[in-house]
C-alpha cells in the first residue's frame, strides 16, 4: 500500500459506513453485500489492532482501497505458484515434484466431468479410473496395483494385513520417522498391530528376523527403506531375498516400503543406486509401497504394487475408501506414469529433467541470469541434493547465483529472501556463508528471466531498505 497522508490523528479506526461509502464509489467487483460489509470489517479490525498497537492511523482511503484489492484478489485465482531456486529437486515445502506438463493437462480435463466410474464398453458403473494402476503393473511386473492418497496411507493399509494384535517384525535399524513427526513404531500400533523388534540398531542380519517369525509370533515383516538419513560405519542390513524366503517358510508377508521408489535407474545419472518397485517385488516382497510425488515425479500418491490376493484384500477394507484419491489426482498419476511406458519421462518428467540437467548448461544459463540481474551477482559453483527424503548425501554438481551480504552481518540477505517470498512470483532460494544462492538445477529454464527480474527488483528494496539509505519520505 502507499503511503497516502493520514486524514487526521485518531484512536478509533473509522466506521464500517464510511469505508463501505468509499468502497462504493470505487465500482468494486459486483459482490453479494454481505461479504462485501464482511471483508470491510476484517479490514477495520486489522486497523484497530495496528492503533491499539501504537501505530499511526491509516486514511480512510488506503483502508477502503485495501477492501477493493482483496474483493479482486479473492474473486481471482490465488497466484500460488513459486520459483524453487533451493537446489532441492524435491523439496517437501514447496509442494515436492511439480508435475509434468502432461499431468497437468489430464488434471485440468479430469476436474470437469469424466468416465471416472463408467465402463466405456458397456456403459455400466464400473472400476474407478484404472489407467494409473494398469501403468504400474506394466512398469513393476506386479500382479495387481492399488493408488492411495500417499504412501503413509499405503503403507497403514498394507501393514493392516497382519491382523488385528498381530506381530510386524521391523529391524531395529529401519525403525524411522518418516518425517513431519510420523514414526513407523506409531503407524504399526495405528494399524492395530504390534511391532516387534529385531536385531539392532546398525546391524541386523536377515538370521535375526527367524527368532520373531516362529510359532507365528510375527505374521508380517516390514522392511523400511531408511530414505532421508544414512548409516556408515560397522552396519549391515540383510537381503531382501534371504528376509523374504525366511518370512516365506514361516508364512507370513513381505511388505517393502520404499518411500521414494524409482522408476528410472538412478545410477545412470551419477547417482547412487536406488531400489526400484519391481527388483524388490523379484527379490520375493508380497507389497512394495511408494510415493507417486518423490522420485516418482507425479501427484501426492501412494502406490502400493504386488499380490493381487493381497491388493484385492486391500480394495475391500473400509479404510480404502478413506485414502482413496480424487479424480484429479487419478489422472495426473495415469498421465504421469504414462511418460514412463511410453520412456520418455527422462525427458518429460521434471523431478528426471532436474536430475538430468547437463553442469555446463546450468552454468551457462546462471552467467546470462547473473548479468540481467547486474552488479553485485557472480556465479558460483554448488552441489544440489534431491531432497524428499530420496537418496540422502547424494548431490548433484551445480551453479548458482550468488549475492553477497551488504556489511557485516546476515540480516540484509535474510530481508533479501523475506522480499522474495512475498513477491509475484515468489521466489525461494537459500543462505549459506553469507551469501544468499539461487541454484539453477531447480529452476525451469523457462522462468529463468522471471527469476532475474524478480531478484533484480528484490534488491532494489532491500537496499532502499538499508538503515543508511536516504529516503526523501522517511520517518
Ligand atoms: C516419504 C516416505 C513415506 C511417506 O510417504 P508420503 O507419500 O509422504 O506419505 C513413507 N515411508 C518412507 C520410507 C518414505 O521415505
Amino acid at each position: 500500500m502507499s503511503a497516502v497522508p493520514v486524514d487526521r490523528p485518531r484512536a478509533r479506526p473509522p466506521s464500517v459506513e464510511r469505508i463501505l461509502a468509499i468502497v462504493r464509489t470505487e465500482k468494486p467487483p459486483a459482490s453479494e453485500p454481505a461479504a462485501l460489509t464482511d471483508l470491510v470489517r476484517s479490514v477495520i479490525a486489522e486497523e484497530r489492532k495496528r492503533l491499539e498497537a501504537g501505530a499511526p492511523a491509516t486514511s480512510d482511503q488506503s483502508l477502503a482501497d485495501a477492501v477493493v484489492e482483496r474483493l479482486r484478489a479473492f474473486a481471482a485465482p490465488p497466484r500460488l505458484a513459486a520459483i524453487n531456486a533451493t537446489g532441492v529437486i524435491v523439496h517437501t515445502n514447496l509442494g515436492r515434484a511439480p508435475w509434468p506438463e502432461e499431468a497437468i493437462e489430464a488434471a485440468r480435463a479430469a476436474a470437469g466431468s469424466l468416465l471416472l466410474e463408467i465402463d466405456s464398453t458397456t456403459g455400466r458403473r464400473g472400476a474407478r479410473l484404472r489407467l494409473g494402476e494398469e501403468h504400474l503393473i506394466a512398469l513393476t511386473g506386479a500382479e495387481d496395483a492399488l493408488v492411495t492418497n500417499n504412501n503413509a496411507a499405503a503403507l497403514a493399509l498394507a501393514v493392516g494385513l497382519a491382523g488385528r494384535g498381530r506381530g510386524v517384525a521391523v529391524s531395529r535399524g529401519e525403525l524411522v520417522e518418516i518425517g513431519g513427526g510420523v514414526r513407523i513404531p506409531e503407524v504399526i500400533r495405528r494399524a492395530g498391530a504390534r511391532l516387534v523388534e529385531v536385531g539392532t540398531t546398525n546391524r541386523t542380519r536377515a538370521a535375526d528376523f527367524e527368532a520373531a517369525l516362529v510359532d507365528g509370533k510375527a505374521r508380517l515383516v516390514l522392511r523400511v527403506h531408511p530414505s532421508n538419513f544414512r548409516q556408515a560405519g560397522f552396519t549391515e542390513t540383510p537381503q531382501p531375498r534371504a528376509v523374504a524366503e525366511l518370512a516365506h517358510r514361516h508364512g507370513a508377508l513381505v511388505v517393502d516400503d520404499l518411500g521414494s521408489g524409482a522408476l528410472l535407474p538412478t545410477e545412470r545419472f551419477g547417482l547412487a543406486h536406488e531400489p526400484t518397485p519391481g527388483e524388490r517385488l523379484a527379490a520375493g516382497a508380497d507389497l512394495v509401497t511408494f510415493s507417486g510425488d518423490k522420485l516418482v515425479g507425479g501427484p501426492q500418491a501412494g502406490f502400493i504394487v504386488g499380490r493381487s490376493d493381497l491388493i484385492a484384500r486391500l480394495r475391500r477394507d473400509p479404510l480404502a475408501r478413506a485414502m482413496r484419491p480424487d479424480k484429479v489426482t487419478l489422472a495426473a498419476v495415469a498421465a504421469t506414469l504414462g511418460l514412463y511406458r511410453a520412456g520418455v519421462a527422462a525427458v518429460r518428467v521434471p523431478v528426471w529433467r532436474m536430475i538430468a540437467a547437463d553442469v555446463v548448461e546450468i552454468g551457462r544459463r546462471t552467467a546470462i541470469v547473473a548479468e540481467a540481474i547486474g552488479p553485485g551477482a557472480t556465479v558460483v559453483a554448488v552441489r544440489s541434493t534431491i531432497g524428499g527424503g530420496s537418496l540422502p548425501g547424494e548431490t548433484l554438481p551445480s551453479a548458482a547465483v550468488a549475492i553477497r551480504a551488504a556489511g557485516t552481518n546476515g540480516r540484509s540477505l535474510d530481508r533479501l529472501l523475506a522480499t522474495l517470498r512475498v513477491g509475484s512470483p515468489v521466489v525461494v532460494g537459500r543462505i549459506e556463508e553469507g551469501r544468499a544462492l539461487f541454484d539453477l538445477r531447480t529452476v525451469d529454464p523457462a522462468a529463468d528471466q522471471a527469476l532475474a527480474r524478480a531478484i533484480r527488483a528484490a534488491l532494489d528494496v532491500e537496499r532502499a531498505a538499508r538503515p543508511r539509505a536516504p529516503r526523501s519520505n522517511g520517518r
